[in-house]
């Protein structure tokens, strides 16, 4: 370039130069401690609003009075004291968002954790953002596999549903909902897993499971530490939204995890108290059944105008002794569309996944489960109940009829059947296959210890000599009754081979 032409455009340059000076209301720290400020002189302040404090702190206004605003502290409050300026910035609180964050550990505020290097996001969305109204949505009607027998048999779940995992302590919900993770590899869905308040040794844990089975190339992990501020877990839930609200307004199928909702509330319960709120039962404020349905409402199935994408919702809520009429249980039962009812008692006798079937509901999910799985588990809930009535009536009588007999050795396989090992999510072929076997009684005569490898065994003599009827199922997602009697036969014929070795 020569020099006439620098010259001229740097001339250019600076008779073109605009001056812009923005003014920006600015107040004083009156009061600070436990991670709030309380700050004169913000006139205008919205609710929601970003502040910034002259320490570089941000903060958002969360308590309007009348001469002065509450603000919450984003992070260490290092150097904020008494007298320190905080400017307004005109925008409320927003996240990076986009595809760049695929694959990484962020914090609430879609700041790296992961060690990997900064995050360039080209596009920004606010943390808390209006739900979806009914004329943009559409019901549920594409299944979300979670890859979990039990669940996809009797509590399906389809895309942009809201199905919440309860249960006491290490009962493995958390297990669930990696699982399900685990499960979306293919399935063109985009996983977010949020932690609330978890140790950082969990968080990590949880990471290098979704590293070891490839399932981070699709998911996003966005964690608030137990040692973060309450006001960072708060915000966690939304922004983990927000970036799932990017993707699903592009058209895509995302799906969220949020573990857990219980120390969500007790997060928001300290920062209200702290703003000076008035506690009401159990001392969380009286709009905590908002601070959840407002966030749980951003989840939903579009429909076709509006791009057709979707966001799925996996709430997690830890009860106390199994009790779920307790305050929060309650609230976060009536917003979702179904809950899956996990039980230590059961979670210590063997039967994992823990799930309760009497007390576990999907409301919606049925609509999106596949028309094969509909035929092979149409009977699944109805006989383990009339099991589970028939074991407590028969505990301490000893000659029984033939009939109740059968149903007692029935009831047995179909709960062993439906054990799983963890980060093993079952392919829809699988399920079909050994539900078939399973609810047509063809296990009866399996012995109980057998019946785990009975059915890894039949599914492996399946896929070596009838490789088109799984190709059908995974195709068509149908089954008629021919492919019912095939399955059927089959069963039969790798039960003769392996039932000389049971004798022994
Ligand atoms: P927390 O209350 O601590 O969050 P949680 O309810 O999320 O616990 P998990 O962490 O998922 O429970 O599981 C608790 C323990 O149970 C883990 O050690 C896990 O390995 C085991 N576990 C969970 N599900 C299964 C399963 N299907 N089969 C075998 N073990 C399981
Ligand atoms: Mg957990």
């Amino acid at each position: 370039m020569k020099p006439q032409e620098i010259v001229s455009i740097l001339k250019e340059q600076i008779t073109n130069y605009d001056i812009k000076t923005q003014v920006f209301e600015t107040g004083t720290v009156v009061q600070v401690g436990d991670g709030i400020a309380t700050v004169y002189g913000l006139d205008n302040a919205m609710y929601g609003e970003l502040v910034e404090f002259e320490t570089g702190a941000t903060g958002i206004v969360l308590s309007l009075e009348e001469s002065c605003v509450g603000c919450v502290l984003l992070g260490l409050d290092h150097g904020v004291m008494e007298g320190t300026i905080v400017k307004r910035t005109g925008r409320r609180a927003d996240v990076p968002v986009g595809e760049a964050l695929i694959g990484r550990v962020v914090d609430p505020l879609g700041r790296a954790i992961d060690g990997k290097g900064e995050i360039a996001a080209s596009e920004f969305r606010p943390i808390e953002y209006e739900a979806s109204g009914v004329v943009t949505r559409k019901s549920v009607s594409v299944p979300l596999q979670t890859g979990i027998l039990t669940i996809d048999s009797m509590f399906p779940i389809g895309r942009g549903q809201r199905e919440l995992i309860i249960g006491d302590r290490q009962t493995g919900k958390t297990s669930i909902a990696i699982d399900t993770i685990l499960n979306q590899k293919g399935q063109d869905v985009i996983c977010i897993y949020v932690a609330i308040g978890q140790k950082a040794s969990t968080v990590a844990k949880v990471v290098s499971i979704l590293e070891k089975h490839g399932a981070m190339e699709y998911s996003i992990v966005l964690s608030a530490f137990s040692s973060d501020t309450a006001p960072l877990q708060y915000i966690a839930p939304y922004s983990g939204t927000a970036m799932a609200e990017y993707f699903m307004f592009q058209g895509k199928d995302v799906l969220i995890v949020y573990d857990d909702l219980s120390k969500h509330a007790v997060a928001y319960r300290t920062m209200s108290l702290l703003l000076h709120r008035p506690p009401g039962r159990e001392a969380f404020p009286g709009d905590v059944f908002y601070l959840h349905s407002r966030l749980l409402e951003r989840s939903c199935r579009l429909s076709d105008e509006y791009g057709g994408g979707s966001i799925t919702a996996l709430p997690i809520i830890e009860t106390l002794a199994g009790d779920v009429s307790a305050y929060i249980p309650t609230n976060v039962i009536s917003i979702t569309d179904g809950q899956i009812y996990l039980e230590s008692e059961l979670f210590f006798s063997g039967i994992r996944p823990a799930v309760n079937v009497g007390l576990s509901v999907s409301r919606v999910g049925g609509a999106a489960q596949t028309k094969a799985m509909k035929k092979v588990a149409g009977s699944l809930r109805i006989d383990l109940a009339q099991y589970r009535e028939m074991e407590v009536f028969t505990q301490f009588s000893s000659d029984l009829d033939k009939s109740t007999k059968e149903l007692l050795e029935h009831g047995k396989r179909l709960v062993e059947t439906l054990k799983q090992p963890l980060y093993n999510p079952m392919k829809l072929y699988k399920q079909i296959i050994i539900l078939c076997a399973a609810t047509n009684r063809l296990m009866i005569d399996v012995p109980l210890k057998k019946v785990n490898e009975f059915k890894n065994g039949l599914i492996s003599y399946m896929e070596m000599k009838y490789q088109d009827i799984i190709e059908a199922i995974e195709k068509e997602k149908t089954l008629n009754d021919e492919m019912v009697e095939k399955i059927k036969e089959a069963t039969l014929e790798y039960k003769k081979q392996v039932s000389s070795s049971w004798q022994a």
